[in-house]
């Protein structure tokens, strides 16, 4: 089986991409990537009315972020119609198909009558045996079994079997022409040698329908793995109120794709109790075998945590390139490579999200820096102020202006003059970035430099009297 695996995912451009449909793609693409096959990218674009073309982008790009590549494709459904065409006639010349004149009306009036009298509303086969000619405005049915059973085994699942009373003379050609999902997947997966279906267990009913395409043209079926779908943490079916769902929006809130492919494998597939794969390690240790059978479950704030691991574990270069639109979004432009990787290095312990992580810098590189006058105001007592002219003197003669040199400039200052660090730590922290809270002082000092580090403790002291 590990040779010649083809999978796809073909999504219907019908709304953004989102976790779930990520997740199927990411299915497909591991063992796709695993068994050194094909991944096939097929955007399913015949509902006109539907599909749109910012939809189909925005599929596109979301897999591009999150690093999931195709071998083929995308192939767009809507410019297929030729190759459905063929294997609707294939289905008419070897008599499995068949032309249905039944109008609308007529079908809504039987499915009302069949409703009414308590049974499965279902076509009632008046054109089944006809061998009616062709005709504008009929339909194309497939000749179903009508009875027996369709079994195959799915490898999440196990062994399904489904009566075959209950499939449907499906109709594979609309009376405008065009063709019908089931016709145009089956077609589909067909003509690009598709060998493995991996899909959401929304598409359970319709396996056994498809199946009875392939059949009828006499092919092999594929191998069907169904997924169990996702749900939010209080076990509903996975919706906007759970978080954001859709995979950009987690682009957009700051989040590293590598988070976020680690989040959506672990919805429902696990290895042990591994946390975080690097992509070579999903690839190799991704199996089918491994996906449970009961919905997985999904949780934002664990992603989020996760994406704070995945930001600490970073490199600076990394991160900045992820970082600038970010800055510039809140108008941080045009600051020197070094000031940037520095002031990463403070902030990645402390930012769960590239946004945070932008945010942090705006008290390095925000300008005009404005004090929070209040704040300020409650830190600069005579005490202070006095010790923060004597500070101002001693570092404005500092020359090694890193991390060490000024916590030993620190320590000389604070023993000679019997200070206690916490007498001048906070309010000094107040006075560089206008937080209580913040990296290390002498990183902050590091990042602003010499020159923003005197600037700002002049202004702060400018109109406090002294
Ligand atoms: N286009 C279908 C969907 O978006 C997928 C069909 C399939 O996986 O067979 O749900």
């Amino acid at each position: 089986m590990t040779q010649g695996v083809v999978t796809r995912f073909p999504p219907s451009p019908t709304g953004y991409l989102h976790l779930g449909g990520a997740r199927t793609a990411l299915f497909n693409w591991l063992f796709a990537r695993k068994h050194k096959g094909k991944f096939i990218l097929r955007i399913e674009d015949t509902d006109r009315e539907r599909s749109t073309e910012e939809y189909a982008r925005d599929i596109i790009e979301s897999l591009k972020w999150l690093g999931i590549d195709w071998d083929e494709g995308p192939y767009f459904q809507s410019q297929r119609f030729h190759i459905y065409q063929g294997y609707i006639e294939r289905l008419l010349e070897a008599g499995n198909a068949y032309y249905c004149y039944c109008t609308q009306e007529e079908l809504e009036r039987k499915r009302q009558e069949a409703m009414e009298r308590g049974l499965k509303p279902k076509y009632d086969l008046t054109c089944r045996e006809k061998d009616l000619p062709e005709k504008a405005g009929a339909v194309v049915r497939l000749k179903s079994p009508l009875s027996g059973v369709t079994t195959f085994r799915d490898l999440v699942r196990g062994v399904i079997t489904v009566p075959n009373e209950e499939l449907d003379d499906l109709v594979l050609r609309r009376s405008d022409g065009t063709p019908t999902y089931h016709l145009a997947v089956v077609a589909d997966d067909i003509e690009l040698g598709v060998t493995h279906i991996i899909r959401g267990d929304d598409h359970l009913n319709n396996t056994p329908r498809q199946i009875a395409i392939y059949r009828a043209l006499g092919l092999q079926i594929p191998h069907y793995a169904h997924v169990p779908m996702i749900l939010g943490p209080d076990k509903k079916r996975l919706s906007k109120r759970h978080g954001a769902t859709s995979v950009m929006a987690y682009k957009e809130m700051g989040y590293l794709p590598m988070a976020l492919l680690n989040g959506l494998v672990r919805i429902g597939w696990s290895y042990g109790d591994q946390e975080k794969f690097t992509l070579p390690e999903l690839i190799e240790k991704f199996s089918l075998e491994g996906i449970g059978k009961s919905p997985g479950v999904f949780n934002q704030e664990k992603i989020l945590d996760l994406n704070g691991v995945y930001i600490r574990e970073s490199d600076e270069e990394y991160l900045l390139k992820e970082l600038i639109p970010f800055l510039e979004e809140i108008g941080i432009r045009d600051i020197e490579r070094e000031g940037l990787i520095k002031a990463i290095r403070t902030l990645k312990p402390r930012s769960k999200t590239l946004r945070e992580m932008a945010e942090g810098c705006r008290m390095y590189f925000e300008r005009p820096f404005v004090h929070d006058r209040e704040l300020l105001k409650r830190f600069l007592t005579p005490e202070v102020i006095s010790i923060l002219h004597r500070l101002r003197e001693r570092l404005s003669a500092q020359k090694s202006w890193d991390i060490q040199g000024l916590e030993d400039c620190f320590k000389g200052f604070l023993d000679e003059g019997k200070i206690k660090l916490k007498v001048i730590a906070q309010p000094l922290r107040v006075i560089l970035t206008n937080r209580t809270a913040s990296p290390g002082l002498f990183e902050v000092m590091e990042v602003l430099g010499k020159d923003e580090t005197l600037r700002r403790i002049d202004i702060s002291l400018l109109g406090e009297g002294i």
